[in-house]
């Protein structure tokens, strides 16, 4: 027999098929070793066949063959080929995809634990030998047990004596390590609505393999989702539930857990390497029917999809900010296809692309537009901030949030604060010269944090002990700008003393379980206030919160992006639902310096039509997608010379194409990117705007052929990041 095989080599030069000899019955999808230029390398079978191209003496024999199953499904064959040609990397990169880490670098094993199990009582002890004998009628009674809960109990030399008399066996047997295992599990079925009904049968009758649910914030997309992937599992199929960030949303995962039990199995990067490896071998088995999880779990190594679900699918998470740059509701839509399964998209504020596309006909549309009982969508205040301060209020607080605030307390309400930053204070700066402290490798600015009195690059990491003179001028009135979630809370503690604040960002968490345990807190009502960034605008459903105060809603409006208009009404949006979701009405405190802008007035008025026909026709007048396909190629290098001559070449190469199709560029350019560096790598960008994507490939092919070992060239189609 004869193998196909390719190496696990991430290189363009060895991204070919291979062949080896191999003996019969090895399976195509497994890992296997093999002798590749002298050394023994891991790679992949993707076929066998019974004949080979080559003449027999130069086919090489296989040298090792794992997986019992193959760890590749036949599915990742053809998304294989997909892949790779469409994000223009090499197949094993692709493959790799597919597989958890730790199995490709051979570190995990299974887990293995001793049981003693009862086999006969029926042997003769000494009347001496009491703990023998309890022992014995203990796991006689018992049947089994493990092995050192038994020799904790009675000892360990009792336990080997009875098995040497073979009235116990001593059993090796597999366990998985069950990541959450303390989650509680919550929610039965609930009888739907009839909105959820007539939802859930347009999904099933229409044609369309995607659909896109609109719904406001509470309007019960969840339970929609999972009657889609109920009925899958019922008919025999597996599902995929994507959502933003896993550790975000552990009710998600309880509510699954609730409803699927063992057949739910979560991908997620914040597990134990064997957590992650005895999950996902859960799959692949077939024992878990259900993979959720973030975007990674899209490749999750199930057979036979019927259903896969992408919640919050504007969220920016579902891009791939590294090698392949891929967009996850691309990679959903060609599993969908491959197994004739539903794709569901759900959010309260659909991208603007995805909403062309389904208010289009492309997807199918179902719009909820009501809270589930009727509930009303919180009231929202605007607080003019500029007005604040000519009344000499110079606090980051304004007087309608105080008051709400004090009323929310007084009532035994919760309150959730949002600010778009975290840190003590934004940046430090001195007051005599106008020195911004920036961090040496990547040309950003540091950003305060208390706790640890320290200066942090939010980019790289790197901590940097807190200024007491300018190092320019000498000056000694180093000033704090800006305000973080630090001293939110700091400044909380001054106005309400009683009050129990907690704070969440990405400074205040951290292991698996953080976000979890600060959340848990809260929803246990352990805390009044809960203080933080993005984090904590993603899909909570806290029923005792009344109150959500927006500290700076302009924050993201200014950031010079075609979706920052975009970005903001999400986010407000967002994070408003989170207030009144039962219980009592809930109301929002939104602060901002443009009370005027357009876009606060459409998000205050819940106005998604509003500010999706405004936002259509800007990006259709200024040529921005989904009128055009923006295009980055991103040149980066420690080396000066080398970035620059592969920038040269790229930018003569694109303009080449240029001269030969004038009509497919809107805009083209090279420059420095906005941040020179970061990690002490220098950063250049070709920059263009095409008409759409005709030369997308080529431009893919100038990136490969100018990547070398000293430089790195890469493409970004509709960056999420400008930066
Ligand atoms: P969304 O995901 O649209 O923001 P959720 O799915 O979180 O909304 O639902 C909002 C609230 O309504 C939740 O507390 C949920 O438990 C409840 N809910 C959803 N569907 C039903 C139903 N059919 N009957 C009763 N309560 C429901
Ligand atoms: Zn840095």
């Amino acid at each position: 027999m004869f193998a196909q095989v390719i190496v696990d080599i991430a290189h363009s030069q060895v991204d070919r098929i291979f062949e080896y000899s191999c003996p019969d019955g090895v399976k195509v999808g497994s890992r296997v070793k093999v002798p590749f230029g002298g050394r023994v390398i891991d790679g992949f079978v993707i076929g066998v066949s019974r004949a080979s191209a080559y003449s027999p003496e130069k086919v090489k024999p296989i040298a090792e063959i794992f997986d019992e199953q193959p760890a590749l499904i036949p599915e990742c064959f053809s998304l294989m080929q997909k892949i790779s040609s469409r994000y223009r990397v090499p197949k094993a990169v692709a493959l790799r995809l597919f597989l958890p880490s730790e199995m490709r670098l051979g570190k995990v094993r299974e887990a293995y634990k001793n049981y003693a199990v009862f086999v006969s009582a029926d042997i003769k002890l000494s009347a001496s030998a009491k703990k023998q004998a309890q022992a014995l009628s203990f796991i006689e009674e018992k049947g089994e047990c493990e092995y050192t809960h038994l020799c904790d109990t009675f000892g360990r030399g009792a336990v080997n004596s009875l098995a040497d008399k073979g009235a116990v066996r001593i059993e090796k047997r597999k366990v998985a390590r069950n990541p959450f295992a303390g989650l509680p599990a919550a929610g039965e079925a609930r009888t739907l609505t009839p909105a959820q009904q007539s939802a859930l049968e347009e999904i099933e009758c229409s044609e369309k393999t995607v659909h896109l649910i609109h719904g406001v914030t509470g309007s019960g997309k969840t339970e929609i989702y999972l009657s889609v992937i109920a009925r899958e599992i019922q008919r025999g199929r597996t599902a995929i539930f994507l959502v933003p960030e896993i550790s975000l949303t552990p009710q998600m995962l309880m509510q699954l857990r609730g409803r699927f039990g063992g057949a739910a199995a979560i991908l997620h990067s914040g597990l134990s390497a064997g957590e992650r490896f005895d999950e996902w071998q859960r799959l692949r088995s077939g024992e878990a029917k259900i993979a959720i999880g973030a975007r990674s779990a899209v490749f999750a190594p199930l057979e036979n999809i019927g259903a896969i679900i992408i919640d919050e699918e504007h969220d920016s998470s579902y891009v791939s900010e590294s090698a392949p740059r891929y967009s996850t509701v691309e990679i959903a839509k060609m599993r969908a296809e491959y197994n004739g399964a539903k794709l569901v998209l759900g959010s309260a504020t659909p991208s603007v692309e995805t909403y062309v596309k389904a208010s289009g006909g492309e997807y199918g549309l179902i719009t909820l537009t009501e809270r589930i009982n009727k509930k009303p969508l919180p009231e929202i205040i605007i607080a003019d901030m500029r007005r604040e301060v000519k009344r000499g209020n110079n606090t980051v607080f304004s007087k309608a949030l105080r008051e709400e605030l004090d009323e929310t307390l007084k009532s035994g309400n919760q309150a959730i604060i949002f600010l778009n930053r975290r840190g003590y204070s934004k940046t430090v700066m001195c007051r005599d010269c106008g020195y911004v402290a920036k961090c040496e490798n990547c040309d950003v600015t540091l950003t305060y944090h208390s706790e640890e009195n320290c200066l942090k690059c939010h980019y790289c990491g790197a901590k940097y002990r807190m200024l007491t003179a300018c190092p320019d001028c000498g000056g000694r009135h180093v000033l704090y700008n800006g305000t973080g979630t630090q001293k939110v809370v700091s400044d909380l503690k001054t106005l309400f003393p009683s009050a129990r604040i907690i704070r969440m960002d990405n400074d205040s968490v951290s292991g698996k379980d953080g976000h979890y345990n600060i959340l848990k807190q809260f929803s246990e009502k352990k805390a009044d206030i809960l203080v933080g960034t993005q984090m904590i605008a993603k899909g909570h459903d806290f029923p005792s919160v009344t109150l959500v105060g927006i500290l700076d809603a302009d924050m993201s409006l200014h950031f010079s992006d075609y979706r920052s208009g975009e970005r903001t009404f999400q986010l407000i949006t967002q994070v408003s639902g989170r207030s009144g979701r039962s219980g009592e009405a809930g109301k929002v405190v939104l602060q901002t310096c443009s009370p005027e802008n357009y876009i606060l007035r459409y998000a205050t008025n819940y106005d998604y039509a509003g500010f999706f026909n405004n936002e259509i026709s800007l990006r259709k007048a200024t040529g921005f997608p989904p009128y055009s396909l923006i295009c980055r190629v991103m040149v980066t290098s420690e080396k000066g010379d080398a970035a620059l001559e592969a920038l040269k070449n790229v930018y003569f190469s694109i303009d080449e194409l240029r001269k030969t199709h004038p009509d497919e560029f809107i805009f083209f350019n090279k420059m420095h990117s906005p941040i020179k560096k970061i990690q002490g790598k220098l950063r250049y960008q070709v920059l263009m705007r095409l008409k759409g994507y005709a030369l997308i490939d080529k431009i893919y092919d100038i990136a490969v052929k100018n990547t070398s070992a000293n430089c790195l060239v890469y493409v970004e189609e509709n960056p999420i990041n400008l930066s």
